[in-house]
């Protein structure tokens, strides 16, 4: 199959390919793009992206190296209800339009409505920037069907449930398969050759049937088909085996209400609330490794039916986890007036006025300096003469005559000092994690096995 852009996206954008426009810095816009056949929305340039910073044609956006910054064209708005169809003298104005894009844009600004333009050219409004889709983009621009859990969260349950390439995963549910996103690269090892291949795997989980169906397109959409299995289910009641047969899970995550009500099905054994006497029980488990799972739940009191569950079915390591993100802002304080007195005191000027007092004197005292015999004898003896009165800056004066290299005072102009804050008290609570550890099982015939291959003291 053709690789997900979400695992390997090449280095250019692609026709058809899923692409995130970042309009701005927290504004993420995502894309199928398309080729212009003439048949898109009545534009003459094909599909057009009309955004407050200007109109962008998917065609200025094809084939160019992801992470490119795309400047607005002006573009034939009269169509916008006349269909006009694409031919060769498009094609020809087109490359006399990219002749015509400026050299740089500086900002964003709106963009101009352009009337009676037959093309697509450039426009000095604005620019936006063309990105690969990453789980991380995607986490904020996806459309929400439900609560997501967020890149802090995630990576830090990725990390925690011992995630890699070819591991084996069961996520419930689905939801807007934030968590599927991540997840999936985390384990990605190449495309399986079977259902049977066990190359890392997401086995995904949604009741809500609407949501499964959406979330199934855009695994198709997204090419992810053949590395998440999606199932509409209700897992409460149903579990976690796929037509019988157990997914052999490495790890889980459980973004459900109730993670208690699905634990029973994740045992290794048949749990005594389950199933009838003498029927057949299959462990969605992989019998081979410790398992590890995460549930994730914006309650205390579910944590705690959650911890209690997980006890009495054998779960080790039980942990909670509360990740509190936080953005530290690192900025410069008064940059550019920050300087050093005579007497190498450091000061910040408090306004404007004081700022420029400090600079006409500084700008003074160098002048002077410049101005004054350099090195020999004068030099020495400006310095001793300095020394004598306890003058700090002429000796600073002084010992530059005598090290030429060094400058008389720290130049006025150096950044400010580095000041780094935290955001305001926000409520960032999202969920609970609670983390355990199911041990693997050890039989009689794995020892025999161990012994057999490892044989010790014999
Ligand atoms: N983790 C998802 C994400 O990052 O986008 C969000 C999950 S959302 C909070 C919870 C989902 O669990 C909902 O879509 C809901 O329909 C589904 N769900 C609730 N109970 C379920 C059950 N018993 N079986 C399967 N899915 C269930």
């Amino acid at each position: 199959p053709t690789v997900s852009p979400f695992l390997e996206p090449g280095l250019h954008t692609k026709p058809r390919s899923l692409a995130i426009l970042q309009l701005s810095r927290d504004n993420l816009l995502p894309i199928y793009l398309q080729e212009a056949s003439g048949e898109h929305d009545g534009y003459a340039e094909g599909a057009v992206v009309n955004t407050r910073y200007g109109s962008f044609p998917h065609s200025t956006m094809l084939n160019v190296p992801w992470g490119s910054q795309i400047r607005a064209s002006k573009v034939d708005t009269g169509s916008r209800g006349r269909k006009r169809k694409r031919g060769p003298k498009d094609e020809a104005s087109r490359d006399d339009a990219e002749e015509n894009q400026p050299e740089t844009t500086d900002n964003n600004t709106n963009a101009t409505e352009a009337t009676g333009v037959k093309q697509a050219v450039a426009d000095d409004s604005g620019f936006i920037h063309v990105l690969p889709p990453t789980p991380e983009l995607w986490t904020q621009s996806l459309p929400h069907r439900t609560q997501v859990v967020y890149t802090p969260d995630y990576s830090y349950i990725l990390h925690r449930i011992r995630a890699r390439p070819g591991s084996t995963i069961i996520e419930a549910g689905a939801g807007s398969g934030s968590f599927t996103h991540a997840s999936v690269r985390a384990v990605y090892n190449g495309y399986p050759s079977s259902a049977e291949d066990r190359k890392g795997k997401v086995f995904s989980f949604e009741y809500h049937e609407e949501r499964y169906h959406k979330m199934k397109k855009e695994l198709t959409d997204h090419n992810l088909d053949g590395l998440v299995h999606l199932t509409h289910r209700d897992v409460y009641n149903g579990g976690f085996l796929i037509d019988g047969k157990s997914p052999e899970a490495d790890a889980i995550f459980l973004d459900l209400p109730k993670p208690w009500e699905a634990l029973p099905h994740l045992s290794r054994r048949k749990p005594q609330t389950e199933a009838k006497e003498g029927e057949e029980w299959t462990s969605p488990l992989n019998p081979k490794r410790a398992v590890h799972i995460c549930t994730f739940s914006p309650c205390i009191e579910q944590v705690t039916r959650t911890v209690s569950a997980m006890r009495r079915l054998g779960w080790v390591d039980i942990d909670m986890v509360e990740i509190a993100n936080r953005k530290l802002h690192t900025i410069r304080d008064r940059v550019g007036l920050h300087y050093q007195t005579d007497r190498g005191v450091n000061v910040s000027p408090h306004d404007v006025e004081e700022a420029l007092e400090r600079l006409t004197e500084i700008e003074e005292r160098v002048r002077e300096q410049a101005a004054r015999p350099r090195g020999g004898e004068d030099g020495a003896e400006d310095a001793d003469t300095a020394m004598k009165n306890g003058d700090d800056a002429a000796k600073k004066d002084g010992d530059k005559t005598s090290t030429a290299e060094q400058p008389p005072y720290q130049t006025p102009w150096v950044d400010g000092r580095l000041i780094t804050k935290g955001e305001p008290e926000i409520k960032t609570h999202t969920s609970y994690l609670v983390f355990a550890v199911l041990p693997r099982e050890w039989t009689e015939e794995d020892e025999a096995a161990a012994f057999a291959k490892y044989p010790c003291g014999k």
